[in-house]
């Protein structure tokens, strides 16, 4: 076993497996070459197969973070006339509002508490009384690790003739999505897919694209000109070339590893294994555990460790892991554990067994 690997338990970026590292050593390629174009055509088909979505969606690719794919998706594609209604219930859905507001687009917000399911009721008087151009939501809500119900959500904004665009950064890859009704889909590289940071991208429904209506105020982020130069291979500004590289590997592991399902298959195995060694140290979980993702949990720091939260960051960085604080009202009283990345079996077993030593060490 490789003692020096890093093991990110942050729910992304990730560690990164040997061949994803190795891609990023391949020779130096400019991106108005053939082989470039190749390479985003390659890859941009098999996102497209992740969920089977050649049909009604086109990935279009953009360098930056999952940030930049979720305001690259609202900047382009939410109306400037018409509200939108933001379904919020963490960090990443408030975020959106800031988004909007910087962009001087009209905009609903129902900003339900954290620990609570994205608020239907509300979001039904909502669509009732006033008239939205979309709704707008997060999937996997990372800062509780709650999987939002968004096919329920989608279906009650179908009912109103309203489409949903979604912040699926962290659940993309490991999560079902059912992607009716969803205008447009922003993801990333280097979360559940296991590249490196830089290359984002959003799904968007054929038909929005095909239109070219935009509503973009910003060059950089105008998806409408990267589906432009993107149905040659190409795009209008200089991609993170090395980060397709590492992304067009980290892609070819993951169907032969055997897809989605496969994936998601081994991130609950490992969450389990993690869940059932903190439960035994009586550690409370934040929601309940059959609303979490596939791979992420969140947990009451138990107020009998000293030095808290940093004691425990500490002492399992020391032997080679990174957990991860809570965000906004819940830093300091909460912990969480991602499970996503390229993590050995003996590696998950020593995390089990540092886990325990460490609280049976707090009793
Ligand atoms: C991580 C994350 C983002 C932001 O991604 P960055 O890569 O940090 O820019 C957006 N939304 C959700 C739900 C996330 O988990």
């Amino acid at each position: 076993m490789d003692n020096k690997r890093e093991i990110l338990l942050n729910p992304g970026p990730v560690t990164l497996s040997k061949s994803v590292r190795e891609a990023l050593q391949k020779p130096d390629l400019c991106h108005r070459e053939k082989d470039f174009a190749d390479m985003t055509l390659d890859s941009l088909q098999k996102i497209s197969h992740i969920y089977e979505t050649e049909n009604t969606h086109i990935p279009v690719m953009l360098t930056g973070s999952g940030t930049a794919a979720v305001e690259a998706m609202l900047q382009s594609f939410s109306s400037s006339t018409v509200k939108s209604l933001i379904v919020a219930n963490g960090v990443y859905g408030e975020r959106m509002a800031s988004m909007l507001t910087r962009q001087k687009k009209p905009f609903d917000i129902i900003k339900g508490n954290w620990t609570d399911p994205l608020d239907l009721q509300q979001t039904k008087e909502h669509l009732e009384k006033s008239k939205y151009s979309a709704v707008l939501t997060v999937h996997h809500e990372t800062t509780t690790g709650r999987l939002n119900d968004i096919s329920a959500l989608s279906e009650l904004a179908e009912h109103f003739h309203v489409p949903v665009m979604l912040d699926a950064v962290s659940s993309f890859g490991s999560e079902d999505i059912s992607f009716k009704n969803l205008m447009a889909v922003a993801a990333t590289g280097n979360k559940c897919l296991h590249g490196i940071p830089g290359i984002s991208f959003v799904l968007a429904e054929k038909k929005l694209l095909e239109e070219g209506t935009t509503e973009s105020v910003s060059l950089y982020l105008d998806l409408f000109e990267y589906y432009t130069a993107q149905k040659s291979g190409f795009s209008p500004f200089t991609q993170s070339v090395q980060a397709l590289y590492a992304l067009q590997a980290a892609l070819n592991e993951f169907f032969a590893l055997g897809g989605l399902s496969a994936r998601k298959q081994l991130y609950v195995q490992r969450k389990k294994q993690v869940l059932t060694i903190l439960e035994k140290h009586g550690i409370q979980t934040l929601i309940n555990k059959s609303d979490f993702s596939s791979y992420l949990t969140s947990y009451f720091l138990p107020q009998n460790i000293s030095k808290g939260y940093e004691a425990l960051h500490n002492s399992l960085k020391e032997k080679g892991y990174t957990i991860y604080a809570g965000q906004g009202n819940f830093s300091g009283k909460i912990f969480r554990i991602a499970v996503m990345g390229d993590i050995y079996e003996s590696e998950m077993n020593n995390l089990i067994l540092h886990l325990d030593t460490f609280f049976g060490a707090q009793a």
